[in-house]
């Protein structure tokens, strides 16, 4: 198994690579964003739960986004691997990514981060959210928030993961291939 996380503020392309990598290695992509999203168009009791945190550029709160994490996992029980796309993005959640992946024998393999300055991170999510319909994206206050908690609460785990050799930084500017031949130089080095 390989397992990869997938890490950097809003807008650093995480999703969009993310979508590619997952053809190209056969493994499973979770985006917890995109879980969440799922389950606030139709309406479930964690939609409803998890909305009012998103709308302001909130975390939603730990417990609930790891339980969620957990049964997607689940899910997926043949997998090669997966790609963790929008977590952790605390150290509760990464200590129980950790906890959960051993309980299972496997583990993060890497955490990959795209490295993008803040100015480009606000233009292209305000670009985006000419199409993307995600009320999140549309506001530069709501963005502007999005990249504050990343800084406060989610930036640590570059040094959570340094710690245990497991952390990967890469140029997050450039052409879509461009990035994604960046990824795949770590990536086709982890699975040699
Ligand atoms: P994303 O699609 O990754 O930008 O996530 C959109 C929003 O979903 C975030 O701003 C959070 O409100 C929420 N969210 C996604 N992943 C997580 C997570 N791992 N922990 C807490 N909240 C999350």
């Amino acid at each position: 198994m390989t397992n990869i996380v997938l890490f950097g503020p809003p807008g650093a392309g995480k999703g969009t690579q993310a979508t590619i990598l997952k053809d190209k290695y056969d493994l499973i992509h979770i985006s917890t964003g995109d879980v969440f999203r799922y389950n606030i168009k139709n309406q479930t009791e964690l939609g409803l739960s998890a909305k009012s945190y998103i709308d302001k550029g909130q975390l939603v709160p730990d417990e609930v986004t790891i339980n969620m994490l957990k049964a997607e996992v689940e899910k997926n029980p043949e997998a090669n691997g997966f790609i963790f796309d929008g977590f952790p993005r605390t150290e509760t959640q990464a200590d129980a990514l950790e906890e959960f992946l051993e309980s299972k024998g496997t583990k993060v393999h890497a955490m990959i981060a795209l490295e993008v300055e803040d100015n480009i991170l606000v233009e292209r999510l305000l670009e985006r959210g000419k199409t993307s319909g995600r009320a999140d994206d549309a506001d530069e206050q709501v963005i502007r928030n999005r990249i504050k908690v990343y800084y406060d609460e989610t930036a640590i785990l570059k040094n959570y993961y340094q710690e245990k050799d497991r952390y990967f930084g890469v140029n997050g500017v450039g052409s879509i291939d461009e990035i994604t031949e960046r990824l795949s130089i770590v990536i086709d080095r982890l699975m040699k």
